[in-house]
């Protein structure tokens, strides 16, 4: 097969979603990669190295004219014209982007959006939701660490003691369990709050607190279990009660990190206007949220700024930030996909049995097929 790695074209997007690994790799199974120049360079790849792994270096074209394309983001507007009816494109599709996957179906494109493989033990080796949030809780703690101006350790010196950080970690997802695990190795102490009830050992055994906000009706219990391991939008009374707790602790805060979603919809408000206002100043919240809007409603997507004597981070892609492990996970998370499509006969199969195949299958025969 004839599989092209065009370069990403999103303002700050700077991974690639085939490494000189993954490259060495397809090219032994008897594929031919195509790379553009420089696709890898911002994650430390260069065409060389590629070269070295046995792909060929190309121009965009060139990598949009393949049977198949990896890709990280989903061929933008003006990628579109490049790719030709027919071409298969695997990448993360965005499949809540209905006007995206309209024109990827408009294009002729065969699309699947990798995002949207189940939460299954099957599923794990290529759940690029779960590799890159876990590069985005890990750099979220990073930059929370830089932006705070104190130590997140407490120390003892002859020049006094420094106590440590408290750390407030709203949404104990993938990105909430690292951002814990990277924070107390920092030395910070950390308090946690999720709606799922069974995160609350999860967060015990990395050694920090959680926030227990009980359930009290039958509705609250139902919501808090979720469908499919992912949240769903809480019953206000519950909501209410959560606010109370986390808003106490958010005040003794001195860094906040938010990573609260509910898939396909906004994120859920959880530190309000007025609980930044209680803040100390020279605290820092980093809303991982920002994508959907954000955990609180000061955050500004893309920018990072000082509220209230807060400094708010609202990054939209942190493990772009990380982009040589985040492109080194996604890569591996694609070639695992791909062994289920691309068969050692040869040609490409897409077999609808196959749980995994058919929830990431998003547009064919220029429909979309998204379920
Ligand atoms: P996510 O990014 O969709 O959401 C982040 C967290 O926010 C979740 O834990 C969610 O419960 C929480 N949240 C939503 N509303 C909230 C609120 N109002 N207050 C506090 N927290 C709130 O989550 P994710 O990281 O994608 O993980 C989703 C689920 O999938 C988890 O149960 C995870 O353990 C599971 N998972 C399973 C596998 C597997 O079995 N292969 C792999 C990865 C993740």
């Amino acid at each position: 097969m004839l599989i092209g790695v065009p370069a990403e074209t999103v303002p700050g997007e700077t991974r690639v979603a085939v490494t000189s690994e993954t490259a060495k790799k397809l090219t032994a199974q008897g594929h031919t990669v195509r790379v553009q120049s420089g696709a890898g360079v911002t994650a430390a790849i260069t065409d060389a190295a590629y070269q070295a792994a046995g792909a060929e270096i190309t121009d965009a074209a060139g990598a949009f004219a393949c049977e198949l394309v990896l890709k990280v983001r989903a061929p933008s507007e003006a990628e579109l014209p490049l790719v030709k009816p027919g071409t298969i494109v695997v990448g993360m599709l965005n499949p809540f982007d209905a006007e995206g996957l309209q024109r990827l179906a408009a294009a002729g494109v065969t699309g699947f959006a990798l995002e949207a493989a189940p939460r299954t033990t099957r599923a794990q080796s290529m759940d690029v939701l779960s590799s890159q949030a876990n590069i985005a809780g890990y750099k979220a703690v990073m930059i929370a660490a830089d932006k705070y101006q104190r130590f997140f350790p407490m120390l003892m010196t002859a020049a006094g003691t420094v106590k440590a950080a408290r750390v407030v970690i709203l949404g104990v997802g993938v990105a909430g369990l690292q951002a814990i695990a990277t924070a107390k190795r920092l030395g910070a102490v950390i308090e946690a709050s999720d709606v799922r009830p069974s995160v609350k050992e999860q967060v015990e055994s990395l050694g920090a607190k959680f926030i227990d906000v009980p359930y009290e009706t039958q509705e609250e219990k139902e919501a808090a279990e979720g469908v499919g391991g992912y949240a769903r939008p809480m019953p206000p009374s519950w909501l209410e009660r959560q606010k109370v707790e986390v808003a106490k602790r958010v005040a003794l805060a001195d860094v906040v990190i938010t990573t609260a979603l509910i898939p396909g919809r906004p994120a859920p408000v959880l530190v309000t206007e007025d609980m930044v206002k209680a803040m100390k100043p020279g605290s820092v919240i980093v809303d991982l949220a920002a994508p959907q809007g954000g955990n609180c409603p000061l955050t500004e997507p893309g920018r990072t700024v000082i509220k209230h004597g807060v400094t708010l981070v609202g990054e939209t892609n942190l493990p772009a930030l990380v982009a040589a492990d985040a492109s080194s996970l996604y890569a591996r998370n694609v070639l695992d996909f791909l062994k289920l499509v691309l068969p050692k006969e040869g040609g490409f199969k897409i077999d609808l049995e196959d749980d995994i195949v058919a929830a990431c299958l998003m547009t064919r025969d220029g429909q979309v097929t998204r379920k």
